[in-house]
């Protein structure tokens, strides 16, 4: 009975480091995405088709967000009014 107890304390004190760790880790190495990013996301067309040249819907908001991309750079939206869309997110975003 005395080793079954041991090795359920022990366990538990290795559960609870680890979890202490892992939430210290999340905590610690978060990536902080800018918000913009997931608003430019939203307004493509989300087929990821990669006509724009970049890696998907996601990877050209990056790039626009940065400046590396032009607004009308995501093909299949250009007629849908992606491009318009883009411009007043970025005119619009906080200084
Ligand atoms: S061209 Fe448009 S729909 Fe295709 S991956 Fe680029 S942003 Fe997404």
């Amino acid at each position: 009975m005395t080793v079954f107890l041991y090795t359920i304390i022990v366990l538990g004190a290795i559960s609870f480091s680890a979890g202490v760790f892992l939430a210290f880790a999340a905590k610690k190495f978060e990536v902080k995405e800018d918000p913009l990013v997931k608003e430019v996301t939203a307004a493509l067309p989300g087929a990821n088709c990669g006509a724009c040249g970049f890696p998907g819907c996601e990877g050209f908001a990056k790039e626009i967000i940065k400046g590396a991309a032009k607004a009308d750079g995501c093909v299949p939206g250009r007629k849908s009014g992606v491009p318009e869309k883009i411009k007043a997110i970025l005119e619009n975003r906080p200084k």
